[in-house]
């Protein structure tokens, strides 16, 4: 078998990816050791975060730092024995998150960020998914003044300097939009542009279906097989061996089995989060995605439940599921929103493939012909599939690219 091009990774950015492709003519070939979009893609909380110009940094204030050294937090958690391994991205990721150089890569990301709606509505359109959306925004939580104070400052900083919309609320107007939250607030945030997804594997399937719909075709094979072939690649997969073109690694927290064999060592880490659903109590109903700042976990409608879904774990990918954080979480939510009982029978688990410097790594191999690279999306995958996607598209195509591709390259390392 013969394609122009094969990506590697059926998550939500693999699968715009080769949507992107296909669009645009180029015969792709979509590979995944597993069905599309079943690991970090499949359980993540949902959000298209036009909000989210700052990528989530690394904690600088010293109550923060010695909250999450005493290892007893909700929203972050880390397995002493990964330490030594984790140090030095830890290290990097620290350093670039210092204010004036996260402000600095918020101006080079949100680029990619502002196209994030939109292109997800294209894609949601071509695909009949747009019932999938949601266009209510999201709410933060505040139990403390000084922190909500704090919170909005930043808010209207970035609403200056990105124009993204918000509104401040009182507890009134909080008990007007989520009548069954039942905590005590002193108020909340309302990020009025971003969207929501009730069901994020479907909306990846969604655009799966699209692909295949416009020609493309989706095998199972293993990434690890990769190996050049003179010209381009070659790969196996369930129906043999596939020559390709171009080769796209898209493998999320996975792409070092592929680039380490070829020589990359890219700066990559995880962020494992966990979710779980519960069935809402009596008659009671969320009607946005909701983050209870001060403790670190966060509530998500969902077609299946209320998600709740945790923060970050700094652990070794392929270590056993460790969720204290949603053991921790789950009485706080009890208590802020009538959950009743547990839906799944155990928690899920994804892996949030991070650079220290927050931003993906979206372009070609600095040594190889032909192999490209969209990895490393972090908190905000499914926001940026579609842009990702197109961008690489156009990149390999070699049309006029949507952004400007240069700030998210792998030689930036
Ligand atoms: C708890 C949680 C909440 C989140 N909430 C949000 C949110 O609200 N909004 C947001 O934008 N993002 C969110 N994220 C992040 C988002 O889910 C990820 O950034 C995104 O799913 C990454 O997509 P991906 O396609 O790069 O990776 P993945 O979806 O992990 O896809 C990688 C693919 O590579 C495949 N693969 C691995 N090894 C091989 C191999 N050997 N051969 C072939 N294929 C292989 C895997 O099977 C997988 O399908 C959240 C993440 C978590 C964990």
């Amino acid at each position: 078998m013969k394609v122009d091009v094969v990506v590697l990774g059926a998550g939500i950015v693999g699968t715009s990816i080769a949507l992107h492709l296909q669009k645009r003519g180029r015969s792709t070939l979509l590979i995944d050791r597993r069905a599309p979009g079943e690991e970090t893609s499949f359980g993540n909380a949902g959000l298209i975060q036009r909000e989210g110009v700052y990528p989530y940094g690394f904690p600088h204030d010293f109550g923060a730092l010695l909250r999450y050294a005493l290892n007893h937090t909700i929203d972050a958690h880390y397995h002493l024995s990964a330490l030594p391994r984790l140090a030095p991205f830890l290290f990097r990721y620290w350093m670039h998150s210092r204010p004036n150089q996260h402000e600095a890569i918020a101006r080079l990301y949100a680029p990619l960020i502002e196209h994030c709606l939109t292109e997800h509505m294209v894609l949601a359109e071509e695909a009949d998914a747009t019932a999938l959306i949601r266009h209510k925004g999201w709410i933060k939580v505040f139990r403390s003044e000084a922190i909500m104070r704090a919170e909005v400052k930043d808010a209207e900083e970035v609403n200056r300097d990105f124009g993204v919309n918000f509104e401040v609320l009182d507890p009134k107007r909080i008990a007007e939009m989520e009548p069954y939250i039942t905590a005590s607030l002193v108020g909340g945030l309302h990020w009025t542009d971003p969207a929501s997804v009730s069901d994020p594997h479907a909306l990846t399937m969604a655009y799966v279906g699209l692909f295949e719909r416009l020609g493309g075709q989706v095998a199972m094979g293993d990434a690890r097989t990769l190996e050049e072939a003179s010209p381009g690649w070659r790969v196996r997969t369930e129906h043999g061996v596939v020559e390709a073109g171009t080769a796209v690694v898209a493998l999320g927290a996975w792409a070092d089995i592929v680039s380490k064999p070829l020589g990359y060592h890219l700066p990559l880490a995880v962020k494992r989060g966990y979710h779980m659903h519960y069935r809402p109590e009596g008659h009671a109903v969320l009607n946005h995605p909701t983050l209870d700042f001060e403790r670190g976990y966060f509530l998500a409608p969902m077609s299946r439940g209320i998600r709740l879904t945790t923060g970050a774990e700094f652990a070794n990918r392929d270590d056993p599921k460790t969720p204290v954080q949603l053991a921790r979480a789950e009485p706080v939510a009890r208590s802020l929103f009538p959950l009743g009982e547990r839906l799944d029978p155990e928690p899920w688990m994804g892996v949030r493939p991070c650079t220290p410097d927050m931003m993906p790594i979206i372009g070609p191999a600095p040594r190889h012909k032909n192999l490209w690279f969209g990895i490393g999306h972090a908190h905000h995958g499914l926001t940026l599939g579609p842009v990702t996607g197109r961008l690489l598209a156009e990149m390999i195509t070699g049309e006029r690219t949507i952004v400007d591709p240069r700030p998210y390259r792998l030689d930036r390392f």
